[in-house]
């Protein structure tokens, strides 16, 4: 818990939310201002403030529960898929710094987009080798 983080109190119950699963280490709980209808928030309960900090076993409980929570979503809304991911840091638009995977069902003509519309700088591809390089240094 962190004293002045807003999901480890919701995670907490000091502060009210729509609660739609917990487990002994994953809270989940509705978006108050969702994309779609059932955009759903997964955190852990444990406080990581970036995705990177968190370790294998928590990385494995919280996606665990994400999927099954997809799957509860979609069947809840008759969505035919979902978009589900992590604003990772300030930069890519994260505002709650303590991680937590979004959940946001789809429909057919709604109008939204894919994941690559968050973002798209033009990348130069004449060596993806050297990319692909760069990365598998990094690790
Ligand atoms: P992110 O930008 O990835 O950090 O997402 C934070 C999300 O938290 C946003 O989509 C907000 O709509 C949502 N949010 C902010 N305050 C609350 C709250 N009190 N309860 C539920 N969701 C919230
Ligand atoms: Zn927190």
């Amino acid at each position: 818990m962190t004293e002045d983080c807003l999901f480890c109190k919701i995670v907490s119950g000091k502060i009210p939310s729509y609660r739609v699963y917990e487990d002994d280490s994953v809270y989940a709980f509705l978006d108050i201002y969702p994309a779609s209808e059932g955009h759903t928030l997964v955190a852990p309960k444990k406080h990581f403030g970036n995705f990177t900090d968190m370790r294998a076993e928590d990385v494995t409980t919280l996606f665990e529960a994400a999927r099954k929570i997809t799957a509860a979503v979609e069947k809840a809304f008759s969505a035919e898929g979902s978009n589900i991911g992590i604003n990772n840091g300030e930069v890519a638009g994260q505002e709650v710094p303590h991680v937590h995977v979004h959940v946001i069902p789809r429909k057919k003509g709604d109008g939204g987009r894919g994941i690559k519309s968050i973002v798209w700088t033009e990348t130069d591809t004449a060596n993806l080798e050297g990319t692909a390089e760069k990365i598998r240094k990094a690790l």
